[in-house]
């Protein structure tokens, strides 16, 4: 793992002062014991350390607190729900930590403009209920929706299980509103799909972790709801059929495809294993299985396509066994096994990790030289890949041989990354495809990208944030 950079400058009491007069005594946490969720990762990978939590009320709150920070060049994190990977959101070196949670209101739903316009500190989960509640769906769909914000998922650029049909957080974000470095606060805040006044200044913030700007609201894309939800479960031979069959289901539906997640069996095993209340789909064990969901603005025919999907799959070879969701109950039970996935390999010792994306085309090719190049490495260890077939998204995990000594199989966590990272760079893929950069990849940046481009990511920070208070030390 990459070793943390030192802040900017220590934080003088004055300031620290000023910060608190600021969004008040009652929304700056100095204990050491309330400001525990603020400061230890998901996982307990990373515990930070800060002076002071601050917790403004509103975008000219924000601002004010960034004036003086670039005033005194004070390091500052910006954190939403703290259900980041990469460490971004996390105050290794004793910064502040400007968490956006107060920041919750729901401005407004425009369902005949088809948008929702959420504060920063809005929970993915409320922002879903409130576009359903005006009969609109909000596309995101990540298993951390209760705690993940608005902002968080915007910073991330964040991907989740829906993707494949309704793309990636930037595709839902028509305007933002940011605070910058300097306090300045830039109101982007339309709800255009045109607008050709020059550049789209809002992709700047989008997926750049907090190191540019700090997101304080947004207008996001609302489409309409699907009318029927078909869910399925497929044993398949291999990884091969799985991008064979997500073709198939493809030509059938025209888009229609919304989910399309595979797992590898032993993984598969772990969750049962480890999880009480889930059971197995199917009798039939196979190396792989596949979880599907089509959805569709019509309310009738999904079924039929469903099972037209399947029963060429087994035909074709590409499915051994499937089952068809007969309710909302047993669709939910499969989805469960999905996104207990990763954490359950945490109950088996030791997981490496790799957020990794390749062209479609050439996942069977990378995790079978993956599956034996870590072998090869680490005798014994168990790859258990998992993700987004149509996305190319492998979240490619690999646990610790059986009986293995925990804190010795993570000492090897770079010698694995450096060996996945090879095969994935190798057919054309990128080593962080939704969690980011944070401090885990930030050191891979300038081996893997093209120098122009992480030169002009230099000189867009730089121009930015000139006193580099923002984020220090993540992604650059
Ligand atoms: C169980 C689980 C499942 C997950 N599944 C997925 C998944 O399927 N797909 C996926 O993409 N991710 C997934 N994640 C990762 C995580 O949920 C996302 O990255 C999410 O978008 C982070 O949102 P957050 O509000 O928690 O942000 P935080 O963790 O608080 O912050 C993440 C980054 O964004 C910055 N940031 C946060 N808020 C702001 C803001 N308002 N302005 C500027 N910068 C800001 C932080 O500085 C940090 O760099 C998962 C995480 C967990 C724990």
């Amino acid at each position: 793992m990459n070793e943390m950079r030192k802040p900017v400058t220590a934080v003088s009491p004055a300031t620290l002062a000023r910060m608190i007069a600021v969004v008040g005594e009652k929304n700056a946490i100095t204990d050491k014991e309330k400001q525990t969720p603020y400061l230890v990762e998901f996982r307990a990978l990373w515990t930070g350390h800060t002076p002071v939590v601050l917790r403004p009320g509103s975008t000219s709150e924000v601002s004010e607190l960034l004036k003086i920070a670039s005033e005194t060049s004070t390091a500052i994190i910006p954190q939403g729900g703290n259900t980041g990977l990469v460490g971004g959101q996390i105050p290794h070196n004793g910064e502040i930590v400007l968490s956006l949670n107060r920041m919750d209101k729901i401005r407004e739903v425009d369902p005949i403009s088809n948008t929702i316009t959420c504060e920063a500190g809005v929970t993915l989960q409320r922002a879903r209920e409130a576009a359903a509640n005006a009969g609109r769906l909000y596309p995101q769909l990540l298993p951390s929706e209760g705690s993940c914000t608005i902002g968080g998922n915007l910073s991330t650029n964040a991907g989740g299980t829906a993707a494949l049909t309704h793309g990636v957080a930037r595709s839902h974000a028509l305007g933002l509103e940011v605070v910058l470095a300097d306090g300045r606060v830039l109101n982007n805040l339309n709800k255009l799909k045109k607008d050709n006044t020059g550049y789209d200044l809002k992709n700047l913030f989008i997926g750049a972790e907090g190191t540019l700007g700090v997101i304080t609201a947004a207008v996001l894309r609302l489409v309409p709801r699907p009318k029927s939800v078909e869910t399925a479960w497929a044993a398949i031979p291999s990884v091969q059929a799985s991008v064979d069959l997500l073709g198939l289901a493809a030509e059938r539906t025209a888009g229609g495809v919304t989910s399309f997640e595979i797992m590898a069996r032993e993984g598969i095993d772990i969750v049962l294993k480890h999880s009480a209340g889930t059971r197995d789909p199917l009798a039939t064990k196979s190396p792989y299985s596949v979880l599907i969901e089509l959805s569709s603005q019509r309310p009738e025919g999904l079924r039929d396509s469903m099972e037209q999907i399947l029963a060429e799959g087994l035909g074709k070879g590409l499915v051994l066994d499937a089952t068809i969701c007969e309710s909302v109950e047993q669709a939910k039970a499969f989805w469960r096994i999905r996104e207990l996935f990763g954490e359950m390999q945490g109950r088996e010792g030791g997981s490496i990790k790799h957020d990794v994306s390749v062209p479609v085309a050439n996942i069977p090719a990378f995790i079978e030289e993956g599956n034996a190049a870590a072998r090869k490495l680490i005798p014994g260890c168990r790859p258990m890949p998992f993700g987004h077939v149509g996305d190319g998204n492998i979240h490619y995990n690999i646990t610790q041989p059986v009986g293995a000594d925990k804190t010795e199989y993570l000492k090897r966590w770079d010698d694995m990354n450096d060996t996945i990272y090879k095969i994935v760079l190798k057919y054309g893929g990128s080593v962080s495809a939704e969690h980011g950069v944070g401090i885990v990849k930030r050191d891979y940046l300038p081996k893997i990208k093209d120098p122009v481009a992480y030169e002009l990511m230099k000189t867009l920070k730089r121009t930015l944030d000139p006193k580099g208070i923002l984020n220090p030390g993540k992604v650059l």
